[in-house]
């Protein structure tokens, strides 16, 4: 097991976006153990042979040591592979920072991960009593929950991302979230818009016009940064076709808004 194995599903050499104030580049490892509605790259939930060597990754970031401030692992849901350990501790040797986007559904593997990484995005996408109707996992409530709790244990810079998904949350669903996120010593976390773009037919019908806005209006939780969920992947929809169009650019995807 190193990070030879990683299942790779794309890699941006370049993102302004993905580490807040700094610039890095972006793998998308593939494999999610989760299956929320408005995913919007669903082509990565699944686990499979990646289409990215790790070593295409290294020869890249070896050509850009102090160029950029650090590599982030997305996905999917990164922590999903046991290889990713090994990758965080070689792009740290390399004198990057290591970066996770999380959905926190492997709180002992970031247990793992946070001695070597430099700032961690977290979403949590529902009350624990809804996970499974947001995430179609039983127990991912548990798992993001307890994640949280290690990571705030960890000193590790990080954000919460609250991702509100307008099929299933409501407004008293979003503040029980956000006292919860208090009340555990989390007092910033940002209020993402789930979207059409990129997820499945059913969804988009599904969501319709429904906005982050209609399930919390501007002036409910006012304090609360919202932010349109603008991913490197939302630039690059469809991933695994661009992949095998493009010969030097290799162009990933977080489903995870993770
Ligand atoms: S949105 Fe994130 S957590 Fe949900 S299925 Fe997609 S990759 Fe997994």
């Amino acid at each position: 097991m190193s990070a030879d194995d990683l299942e790779i599903a794309g890699f941006v050499p370049f993102s302004a976006i993905d580490w807040p104030g700094k610039l890095s580049a972006v793998v998308f490892l593939q494999g999610c153990p989760w299956n929320c509605g408005y995913c919007q790259n669903p082509d990565l939930i699944e686990s499979g042979p990646g289409v990215v060597p790790w070593d295409h990754v290294r020869e890249t970031l070896e050509k850009r040591v102090g160029l950029l401030d650090g590599v982030v692992f997305s996905g999917g849901e990164p922590t999903l592979q046991p290889e990713i350990v090994d990758a965080v501790v070689e792009v740290k040797g390399m004198g990057f920072g290591a970066v996770l986007h999380t959905n926190g559904a492997y709180p002992d593997r970031l247990a793992e991960l946070l001695p070597n990484l430099a700032w961690v995005g977290l979403d949590i996408k529902a009350p624990l009593s809804r996970y499974p109707e947001v995430t179609g996992s039983r127990r991912g409530g548990e798992r993001a929950w307890a994640s949280l709790d290690v990571l705030i244990a960890s000193g590790v810079d990080y954000e919460v991302r609250i991702t509100v998904d307008p099929t299933v949350l409501t407004l008293p669903d979003v503040e029980e979230i956000v006292a919860e996120l208090a009340r555990r010593g989390t007092t910033s976390p940002v209020l993402q818009e789930a979207r059409a773009q990129g997820a499945r037919p059913e969804f988009v019908a599904k969501l319709g016009d429904r906005r982050l806005s209609d399930v919390v209006p501007e002036d409910a939780l006012p304090g609360i940064e919202r932010r349109v969920n603008l991913t490197t992947s939302e630039s690059a929809p469809g991933i695994r076709e661009a992949l095998s169009q493009r010969d030097d650019r290799h162009i990933g995807g977080n489903a995870s808004a993770a």
